[in-house]
């Protein structure tokens, strides 16, 4: 490639119904790519396959790049996202969405005429052939060679056996047909990838890839291709999975008498038994971490490092955005696949939700309090932004999602707890002993003014009176504001809970020793 052409990337998803995680990494890995290097990132969608289209999901994976931050300057956007650029035209086949940029449409199904025409120069060349074979007979002859352990190539019936003449009157008759690419034979073609250096390929190894299917849609290899060309795209990055294409791209390139693009392909993702990754071991889906309360920021930097890290030592896990744009390169890039751990997400999140202002905080986790009927059954007060902010200050550094939040302390919701008598028991302790200390608690509690009513003087006065013997004052004060076993300590409950409530609370658990 002439070093001085200005990089251009594209994204190309295919809107299959939700934006698969690997699709994102390929998506970030082409941002960052492209922001590094002073480029372009755009983003079009291929959608040739009609078979796969799943209704609204063009919309809605514009709409969950957009949240995520990884921002295009060409392409296809929505009617409603604010941007300067003023020449977009409305895409034909979808209406809230618009194209821009001086290399459209950015949508396959819109350019099935520019499809025929190139298919028709490759026919023309003697590259690609019509094939009239009827799907039973492809079948067929595809079993067979499953059978015989062969691999199942087309037999090039069509190719040997349809003459000119033939090939006429077939089409004057409207026969159904495709358009095969012609595979030169014996020949090996080596490329360069930016990930695994170079790569080899014996092209009789290699099926004569439909380029026009029989609904007059171009496959993926012959639109993708064209695109690229015709949108001037310097490298194409994309997952291994495309990797045994290579060559077919490479043989299109050369028969069009076209530079073909450099080309990086990404390492698999693997589940944790190292099995291509896949819906059944869990979500795939992006949009699934989103609605689970997962951060931008922290989906980001996790996608990130599945299948890159700076190297050369460096031990940083947490990256901003603007820190992967500067770090990331793609001869980092693994050629190994990478392994997706929930547990990381999990702690990266968390990390994320730690530096979150508690105002911050709150914003984002309230659309998910509002979803929980523990919150939905709270009386108005608990609904209340301040007690919310003071459930979250509590929670704050222990929380990896936000659909998390409030789940594991639903006791703070509660108007009155249910537990068993039993919970209020430190140790060996006998009844009277029991009530005798949680008098003393709540005696040292009504003490305490409501403007000194705060976690830190709680901590001091309770753990003073306390002594060496925590756990028999301490215990059966938290058990008895809680009602549940594990929770946080009970200076930051009774804090949290106030003093009237707090006091109610430990009244309630006095009677039920009686
Ligand atoms: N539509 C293809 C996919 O979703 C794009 C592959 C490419 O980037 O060339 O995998």
């Amino acid at each position: 490639m002439d070093d001085n052409k200005k990089v251009r990337v594209r994204f190309a998803p295919s809107p299959t119904g939700y934006v698969h995680i690997g699709s994102l990494r390929t998506a970030l890995y082409c941002y960052l790519f492209a922001k590094k290097t002073g480029g372009d990132f755009i983003l079009k969608i291929e959608d040739t396959d009609q078979k796969r289209y799943v209704e609204g999901s063009v919309e809605s994976l514009i709409k969950s790049l957009n949240w995520l931050g990884l921002n295009w300057n060409e392409g296809v956007f929505l009617d409603e996202m604010i941007f300067e650029k003023s020449n977009g035209i409305k895409s034909k086949t979808y209406p809230a969405v618009l194209e821009v940029g001086d290399f459209g449409p950015y949508v396959q199904s819109e350019k099935l005429e520019i499809y025929k025409k190139y298919v028709d120069q490759l026919v023309k060349d003697g590259h690609a052939y019509y094939c009239f074979c009827e799907p039973e007979r492809l079948e067929k002859m595809r079993n067979d060679l499953i059978a015989e352990k062969k691999a199942p190539m087309y037999d090039r019936y069509c190719l040997h056996n349809v003459s000119e003449e033939n090939i006429n009157k077939n089409l004057k008759d409207n026969c159904r047909y495709t358009i095969r690419m012609k595979i030169p034979q014996g020949e090996i073609i080596e490329a360069k990838d930016l990930v695994r250096g170079k790569v080899k390929f014996n092209t009789n190894l290699i099926d004569d890839q439909i380029l026009l299917k029989s609904d007059g849609f171009p496959t993926y290899h012959l639109a993708n291709m064209i695109d690229d060309h015709e949108m001037g795209i310097t490298h194409v990055i994309r997952g291994e999975e495309w990797l045994p294409s290579l060559p077919k791209h490479i043989l299109l390139y050369r028969y069009f008498g076209w530079q073909a693009p450099e080309f990086a392909h990404l390492p698999l993702l693997l589940n944790s038994d190292k099995t291509k990754l896949s819906k059944r071991q869990g979500d795939v889906a992006v949009e699934d971490y989103i609605k689970k309360g997962y951060l931008k920021e922290a989906i980001i930097n996790f996608v990130a490092l599945l299948g890159w890290n700076p190297g050369s030592g460096e031990t940083q896990e947490i990256f901003s955005l603007s820190d992967l744009v500067q770090k990331f390169e793609l001869k980092k890039v693994h050629k190994a696949g990478a392994v997706f751990d929930l547990k990381k997400l999990d702690w990266i999140n968390a990390e994320y939700i730690k530096k979150l202002s508690i105002d911050e905080l709150y914003e984002k986790a309230l659309p998910f309090f509002k979803q929980k009927e523990f919150f939905i059954q709270a009386n108005k007060e608990k609904q209340a932004p301040e007690f919310l902010k003071k459930v979250l200050t509590v929670e704050l550094d222990r929380l990896s999602k936000l659909s998390d939040a409030g789940e594991n302390n639903q006791f703070f919701f509660a108007d009155d707890l249910s537990y068993e008598k039993k919970l209020l028991r430190w140790k060996e302790m006998n009844n009277a002993d029991l009530k005798k200390i949680l008098e003393k608690s709540k005696e040292i509690l009504e003490n305490i003014s409501a403007e000194n009513w705060s976690k830190e003087n709680l901590e001091k006065i309770l753990m003073e009176a306390a002594g060496d013997r925590r756990g028999e004052l301490l215990w059966p004060l938290r058990a008895s504001l809680t009602g549940v076993q594990k929770s946080p300590s009970p200076f930051e409950v009774a804090w949290v809970l106030g003093k009237p409530e707090s006091l109610k609370r430990i009244k309630k658990a006095i009677d039920l020793l009686d």
